[in-house]
């Protein structure tokens, strides 16, 4: 019985779900059939949490064991019914779960998605890649119910809405663990498939669903002969009626084949492509997969997927790891992150390992021996694809997910150099293109021994950059590093195939020989300048990377780069205030100038007034802010007047 209690609330959705609800709506019109998959998908997850959760609670399957899907269509009252006796919600989960989004990056996908809309529809894959989940009801329902008992509780819970910005929610009586959901379809257009014919339902479960491994349970309509003792005879003993008849039966839909222990030859790729999406609730098809049975002391079955398109969330916290872990086909849990690397968290997969420990919980499992040596296995294998993978390939995937394989550099440190192979940056001479640092290697000139880099936000302000002169009047080649997280890949990479990497903005680049005498000549007119811009400088040097510009920053050897301060002061952390060199060029006519004026007419008050010039060209050269903009662009607007 599944009937009315207490009172019945109404809520309305939040306004993402609003906005969320009206955009899968409207884009999958041509798609209507993926709510079958998505409600299985989602009945099969809740089945996969009661099964994990009797592992520590036998009790809590009591003596309903037999997990299972159930579909019903009736074709009179246009309705579609799933249940399961998975984990179920209770009345807060409900609350929680449906009318909420919880995932996090949910405005900021609403934007992209906004963003990338033309006309009416966006994309099937990029609402692909949110997962539209439950909500996908209402492509083809006027009208979901959904009553769920929470496994242990005695209580259930019904939900209803039409889809109109609310819904309700009230106590109910449910018999059964699990849940219940009813959609009362909508008259859909002529070539939509009808979604109460029998085998409509069957080909959408065989296609998208065929893998699931629970049983996918239909009351079915079959034909079968009468048995001889049951049927009309004459007296002769031949047959005077029917000899067949119409009966109900239960039918399971799915093979339920855990196509990761299959054979390759045994599977064909839209399988592999299907089994992914359900993983991966990705819908754009993988870049690579992998899929392989692991011999040696123990044995362990293999499948994983590289997607081929970032998702959204790749960097928010919250975000499950793609690896899935089972034991003998029995689901043990999701969220795997023993089995892969935070960094290589993006790659969807299932491992079977059928001499796993079944009674290790989730804190012993990272310490377990084989769990341990299997991720080893894994990442190398992932490696071996990653450079296997064709040129072109591998870059598109480097766009997607270069910034994942980075964070590796300073948490991976056994499998280091393993990614420094696989890092790819543009140059001052790449012309746009990605190198990686062989090619770099490969390319350098017969009087360098190092790498050079700089880092900095704005590609543009790095190929200009006034550090770069002396490099590149030695035709030596610099790595742009424009992600953020470089910072952390040239702390902790400090030299490649036993050559350092060098920033150019840091410490002394050797390159160049400063004339002593003349930076004796230089001294007091830079320790004057020095003296004027104490608080923002450490001091002032004659500068031998600047070939053109006349002035620049630099930093220590080991000090934090500008761009390094700057990540920090917008993540709102305070690093330690670090001053920097002012270098300036002994060779350009503005400094030379002005030294001319400090050693005639030392209390010039211009002197004071260019040396605080300086240092904002230096700081503007390098993209950085300068303190006080109006009084820069009043001082050059006095120079223009006095130049012209
Ligand atoms: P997703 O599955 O991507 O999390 P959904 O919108 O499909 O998003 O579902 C939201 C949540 O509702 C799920 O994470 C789950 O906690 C809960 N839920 C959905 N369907 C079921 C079900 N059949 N049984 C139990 N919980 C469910």
């Amino acid at each position: 019985m599944e009937g009315m209690e207490g009172k019945k609330e109404t809520h309305v959705f939040k306004t993402e779900v609003k906005q969320l609800m009206n955009i899968i709506i409207n884009s999958l019109y041509s798609n209507k059939e993926i709510f079958v998959r998505e409600l299985i998908s989602n009945a099969s997850d809740a089945l996969d949490k009661l099964r994990f959760r009797a592992q520590t609670e036998p009790d809590i399957l009591g003596n309903d064991t037999d997990l299972h899907i159930r579909l019903a269509i009736d074709k009179d009252k246009k309705i579609f019914e799933i249940s399961d006796n998975g984990i179920g919600m209770t009345y807060e989960e409900v609350i929680d779960n449906i009318g909420t989004i919880a995932k996090s990056g949910t405005a900021a996908f609403l934007e992209l998605l906004e963003k990338n809309k033309k006309e009416e529809s966006i994309s099937p894959e990029l609402i692909g890649q949110f997962g539209v989940g439950f909500y996908s009801a209402f492509i083809v329902a006027d009208k979901v119910t959904l009553i769920t008992r929470s496994a242990g509780s005695e209580k259930a819970t019904r939900w209803e809405s039409i889809g109109d910005g609310s819904y309700t929610i009230e106590e109910a009586t449910k018999d059964s663990r699990g849940t219940h959901i009813i959609l009362e379809l909508k008259t859909l257009d002529e070539d939509d498939p009808d979604f109460t014919e029998e085998y409509t339902i069957r080909r959408i479960v065989k296609q998208h669903s065929d893998y699931v491994a629970y049983p996918i349970m239909m009351n079915v309509e079959k034909i079968e002969p009468i048995p001889e003792n049951e049927q009309l005879k004459d007296k002769d003993g031949k047959a005077m009626g029917e000899t067949t008849r119409k009966v109900r039966k239960d039918e399971t839909l799915n093979s339920m084949q855990a196509i990761w222990l299959k054979n390759k030859d045994e599977v064909s790729d839209k399988d592999y492509e299907e089994f992914y999406k359900h993983l991966s609730h990705d819908w754009n098809p993988p870049v690579e997969k992998l899929h392989m049975k692991f011999e040696g002391t123990t044995e362990y079955y293999v499948l994983l997927y590289i997607p081929s398109k970032a998702p959204f969330d790749l960097f928010y916290h919250e975000r499950k790891n793609g690896m899935h872990l089972y034991c003998k086909r029995v689901f043990i849990k999701d969220d795997c992150k023993e089995l892969m690397p935070e960094y290589l968290g993006f790659i969807h997969g299932v491992v079977d390992a059928p001499d796993l420990n079944l009674n290790v919980s989730r804190e012993i499992l990272q310490q377990d021996k084989l769990v341990r040596n299997i991720q080893k296995n894994l990442v190398k294998k992932v490696f071996d694809v990653f450079n296997k993978m064709e040129k072109e390939t591998y870059e598109k995937f480097y766009q997607e997910f270069g910034q994942a394989l980075k964070a590796g550099i300073p948490t991976d440190f056994e499998n280091k150099e393993k990614i420094s192979h696989l890092l790819r940056y543009k140059t001052t001479k790449s012309d746009g293109k990605l190198i990686s640092l062989k090619e770099y290697i490969e390319r350098m000139q017969s009087d360098q021994s190092e790498l050079y880099y700089i880092t900095g936000d704005n590609l543009v302000s790095l190929i200009n950059s006034p550090h770069l002169e002396i490099l590149k009047e030695k035709n030596f080649e610099v790595l742009l590093m424009t992600d953020p997280i470089d910072e952390w890949v040239v702390q902790n990479l400090t030299e490649y195939e036993g050559k350092k990497l060098k920033s150019a903005e840091k410490g002394d680049l050797g390159l160049d020989k400063v004339d002593d005498k003349k930076k004796d000549e230089f001294q007091t007119f830079f320790n004057f300048i020095k003296d004027k811009l104490d608080e923002k400088i450490k001091e002032v040097k004659a500068s031998t990377r600047l070939k053109n510009s006349v002035a620049c920053l630099s930093g220590d050897e080991y000090g934090m780069s500008a761009y390094m301060e700057k990540i920090l002061k917008a993540t709102g952390q305070k690093g330690p205030v670090q001053k920097r060199v002012l270098e300036l060029n002994m060779d350009h006519p503005a400094i030379m100038k002005m030294k001319k004026i400090f050693e005639t007419d030392t209390n010039n008050p211009k002197l004071k007034q260019y040396s605080e010039l300086l240092f904002d060209l230096a700081t503007i050269s390098e993209g950085g802010k300068i303190e006080n903009p109006s009084q820069f662009s009043q001082m050059v607007g006095e120079l223009i007047h006095s130049a012209l």
